[in-house]
C-alpha cells in the first residue's frame, strides 16, 4: 500500500504541468516524474511525427519501463495525457487549464511551435480533450480541473494540491494504524 499518492498533472501542452511539478516537488517532497524526459531516457520513443514536430511515446513499453516504480508512490506525474495509466497507480489526477486561447497561444508560439501544432493543441484545449479523456478514464472523485492562466493561479493551485496531498497522507496512516 502507498504511503504517499501518485498524482497526476495533466492537461494540453502549454498550460503549465511543469511549472505546477516543479513548485509542487519543493513544497511536498513528491518527486517529479516528467513522462517526456523518462521516455527520452529508457527509450520507449516510437517514431517522429513530422506534421506536428513530436515524438510519439510507445505507450507499452513505457508501461513496462515504470511499472516498478510509480506504483510505489510519491510521484507528480507530468504528461499531457493520463488514459494510458492503470487506475490502481493514480491517486488524484489534476486537468490544468488557459481557457484564454491567447495566453496559450502566446506560451506555444514563444516556444517556436509550427502553425500545425499550434492549432492542433489550442483546438485540444478549447475542446477540453484532456478534461474529457481523464473523467472517461478515472472516478469523478479523482479527477479536478484548476485554471492556470495567471501566476496567482499557480501559487493557489499549488497550495490546494500541497494540502490535498497532507491530507491523503494523513488519512492513509489512520487507516493503517
Ligand atoms: P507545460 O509543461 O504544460 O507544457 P509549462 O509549465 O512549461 O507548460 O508552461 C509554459 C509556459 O507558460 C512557461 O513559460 C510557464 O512559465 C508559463 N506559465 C504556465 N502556467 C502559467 C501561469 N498560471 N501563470 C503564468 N505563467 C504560466
Amino acid at each position: 500500500m502507498r504511503t504517499s499518492p501518485n498524482v497526476i498533472i495533466t492537461g494540453t501542452p502549454g498550460v503549465g504541468k511543469t511549472i505546477h511539478c516543479e513548485q509542487l516537488a519543493q513544497e511536498t517532497g513528491l518527486r517529479h516524474f516528467s513522462i517526456n524526459q523518462v521516455a527520452k531516457d529508457r527509450g520507449c520513443f516510437e517514431s517522429f511525427d513530422e506534421e506536428l514536430q513530436t515524438w510519439i511515446v510507445d505507450e507499452d513499453k513505457l508501461l513496462d519501463a515504470i511499472e516498478d516504480e510509480m506504483p510505489l508512490g510519491g510521484y507528480l506525474i507530468d504528461w499531457h495525457a493520463c488514459d494510458l495509466f492503470p487506475k490502481s497507480w493514480v491517486d488524484l489526477v489534476v486537468v490544468l487549464r488557459c481557457p484564454s486561447t491567447d495566453i496559450l497561444y502566446d506560451r506555444l508560439s514563444a516556444r517556436g511551435y509550427k502553425e500545425a501544432k499550434l492549432e492542433e493543441n489550442i483546438d485540444a484545449e478549447i475542446f477540453g480533450v484532456l478534461m474529457e479523456e481523464a473523467q472517461e478514464a478515472f472516478d469523478e472523485e479523482i479527477v479536478v480541473m484548476l485554471n492556470s492562466e495567471k501566476d496567482e493561479d499557480v501559487e493557489s493551485n499549488c497550495a490546494r494540491i500541497s494540502s490535498w496531498i497532507e491530507a491523503w497522507k494523513k488519512s492513509q496512516a489512520e487507516g493503517q494504524s
